[in-house]
C-alpha cells in the first residue's frame, strides 16, 4: 500500500519545518511554492529566532523562562488581542524549536542577544550573522535530498482548495501553463501579505495609508493563503487583518531612494548599540524600545533619520556591517567630524549627544527616553562611526488565517476546525495580537509548521 502524501503549499521556513515533521511521522510530502527557489522570506531573516530557556542561553548563562517570554508576548500583544493558548503554544514550544534546529539540522544558534521588547537576552543566532538563510538553507538541503518520499515543485501557484463534503481535500496549481490536481491533507504556509499593494488587495482593504510605504518583503507575500482558504464554501476564519507591523529600520539606498523593496536595517543592530539620530544629530527615543514605538517616534522627528554604530557595536555586527556597506546601504566615516562634514549636521551636536548618551549609560544622570540597558555604550566624536539613512517600511503582518493551538484552520462561522485543512507562519493570524516581537516569526514558523505536520500526519 503506497504512503499516503501530504500536500504542503509554501517553501519557507514554516512549509519546510511541517514537511520535516510529516517525514518524521512517516508520511510523504509535496511541497509546492510558487516562486522559482524555495526560501520566501524566512531567507531574509536577519536577526535571529527566539527561545526560552534554551541550551545556548543556559550556555551563556542567561536567566529566561517561558513564563517570561510569555509574559513579553502577551504585553506586546496587548490585552484586548492577546491569545493565551496561542502564545503559550509559541512560548513553550520554543526550546524544542530551537533543540530541533541544533540537533536535527545541526544549525549552531549559539550567539543569543536580547532585543527591543524583551526581557532577556533570547533572539538567537548563528555566528555568521544570517540566521534566515542558515536555517531555511540546512532544511532545504535535507529536503531536497529525499527524492524517495519529498517532492518539491517550483513555480507551482496553488489557485484552489479541493472540497469533499466539507474538508479540504487536495489543490489545484498551475505548473507550465497548466493546471494540475494534487489529492491529500493540506498544509498553508504561504507567508503573510506584506508585498500585497494591488487595487483591493489586503493592504488596500485593511491599512490603505500604508500603501505609499515601501516593504522588506519578497513579491510572493501577497496573502494567497488567506484568498484560498476564504474561498471554501464554508470559508475560514481571519483575524487581526488590519494589524501590520511597520519596521522602524528600513534602509533608504542613496542610489535608489523610492524604491518600493528595501533592505532591512536588522535589529540586531540596534541590539548591539546603534543610536537613532534626527537631521540635527539628536536621540529622540530608546532605540532598543518595541518597533511599533520607536517607528511612531521616527515618523514624529526631524527627518532623514540615521542609524549611527560606534567602534564597540559595529565590531558586534561586524559581519553585516560588511554586507550593508557592500550593497552601499551604510557609510563609514573616519571620525564624528567627516561625518558632519558629509551630512551638515552640526559637529557639536554631534558631540553633546555622544557626551549625554556615555553620562546616561554609565548612570550618572536618567536618559530622558527611559533607555535601560547600554550595550557598546561608548560613543567619542574621534572613533570611526557606520552610518546609514533609515526609514520605516511594511514589514510583517500580524493578521491572517484563524487557527486553534493545534494549528488547525477554523472556519468563520463557528470557529470549529476545517478537516483536512492546517496551517502555519505568517499566513496564520492572532498569535502576535498588535504587535509581534523581534524574532519571533522564525519562531512562529517553526512551531506551529511542526503543530501543522504533527496534526496533518495523524489526520
Ligand atoms: C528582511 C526580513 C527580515 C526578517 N528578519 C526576521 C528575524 O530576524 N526574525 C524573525 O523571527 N522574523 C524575521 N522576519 C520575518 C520572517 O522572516 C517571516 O515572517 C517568516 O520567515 C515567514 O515564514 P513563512 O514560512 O510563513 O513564509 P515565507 O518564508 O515568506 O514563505 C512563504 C512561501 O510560500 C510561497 N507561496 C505563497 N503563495 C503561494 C501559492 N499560492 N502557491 C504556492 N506557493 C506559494 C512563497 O513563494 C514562499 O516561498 C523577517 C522578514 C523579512 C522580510
Amino acid at each position: 500500500m503506497s504512503v499516503p502524501r501530504t500536500i504542503v503549499v509554501g517553501g519557507g521556513l514554516a512549509g519546510l519545518s511541517a514537511a520535516h515533521t510529516l517525514l518524521e511521522h512517516g508520511k510523504n510530502v509535496l511541497l509546492l511554492d510558487k516562486m522559482p527557489s524555495l526560501g520566501g522570506n524566512s531567507v531574509k531573516a536577519s536577526s535571529g529566532i527566539n527561545g526560552a530557556g534554551t541550551a545556548p542561553q543556559q550556555a551563556l548563562d542567561i536567566q529566561d523562562s517561558v513564563e517570561v517570554f510569555f509574559a513579553d508576548t502577551a504585553a506586546s500583544a496587548g490585552p484586548d488581542l492577546a491569545r493565551p493558548a496561542l502564545i503559550t503554544a509559541l512560548t513553550a514550544n520554543s526550546a524544542g524549536a530551537i533543540a530541533w534546529l541544533a540537533g536535527t539540522f545541526g544549525v549552531d544558534l549559539s550567539v543569543v542577544s536580547r532585543l527591543g521588547g524583551h526581557t532577556a537576552a533570547r533572539t538567537h543566532r548563528d555566528p555568521g550573522g544570517a540566521p534566515g538563510w542558515t536555517i531555511t538553507s540546512a532544511l532545504m538541503k535535507r529536503l531536497t535530498a529525499d527524492t524517495a518520499r519529498a517532492e518539491i515543485v517550483k513555480s507551482a501557484r496553488v489557485v484552489r482548495l479541493l472540497e469533499d463534503a466539507g474538508s479540504v481535500v487536495g489543490v489545484e496549481y498551475e505548473a507550465g501553463g497548466a493546471l494540475v490536481e494534487a489529492r491529500g491533507t493540506v498544509v498553508l504556509a504561504t507567508g503573510g501579505y506584506a508585498a500585497d499593494f494591488r487595487p483591493g488587495g489586503l493592504l488596500a482593504q485593511h491599512r490603505p495609508e500604508l500603501l505609499p510605504l515601501s516593504t522588506t518583503n519578497g513579491e510572493h507575500a501577497t496573502g494567497d493563503g488567506a484568498r484560498l482558504a476564504t474561498a471554501l464554501a464554508r470559508p475560514a476564519g481571519l483575524c487581526d487583518l488590519d494589524q501590520v507591523q511597520v519596521h522602524p529600520t528600513g534602509f533608504v539606498d542613496p542610489a535608489r531612494p523610492d524604491a518600493k523593496t528595501k533592505f532591512l536595517a536588522a535589529e540586531a543592530l540596534r541590539g548591539a548599540g546603534a543610536l537613532l539620530l534626527d537631521a540635527h544629530g539628536a536621540r529622540f527615543v530608546d532605540e532598543v524600545g518595541r518597533r511599533d514605538v520607536v517607528t511612531a517616534a521616527m515618523q514624529a522627528a526631524a527627518g532623514p533619520v540615521r542609524l549611527v554604530l560606534g567602534t564597540a557595536a559595529a565590531e558586534e555586527v561586524r559581519s553585516h556591517c560588511g554586507f550593508y556597506a557592500s550593497k552601499g546601504l551604510m557609510k563609514r566615516y573616519a571620525d564624528a567630524a567627516a561625518f558632519a562634514a558629509d551630512t551638515g549636521i552640526p559637529l557639536e551636536s554631534i558631540r553633546a549627544t555622544f557626551a549625554s548618551y556615555s553620562s546616561y549609560a554609565s548612570g550618572a544622570e536618567m536618559d530622558p527616553f527611559a533607555r535601560a540597558t547600554f550595550r557598546n555604550a561608548s560613543y567619542t566624536a574621534e572613533e570611526p562611526l557606520h552610518v546609514a539613512i533609515i526609514t520605516p517600511v511594511v514589514h510583517y503582518t500580524m493578521g491572517g488565517l484563524a487557527v486553534d493551538a493545534h494549528a488547525r484552520v477554523l472556519t468563520a462561522d463557528s470557529a470549529t476546525p476545517i478537516p483536512g485543512l492546517f496551517a502555519a507562519g505568517e499566513v496564520i493570524g492572532g498569535v502576535h495580537g498588535r504587535n509581534r516581537l523581534a524574532g519571533s516569526s522564525l519562531l512562529e514558523a517553526v512551531v506551529f509548521g511542526r503543530l501543522a505536520g504533527e496534526g496533518a500526519a495523524k489526520a
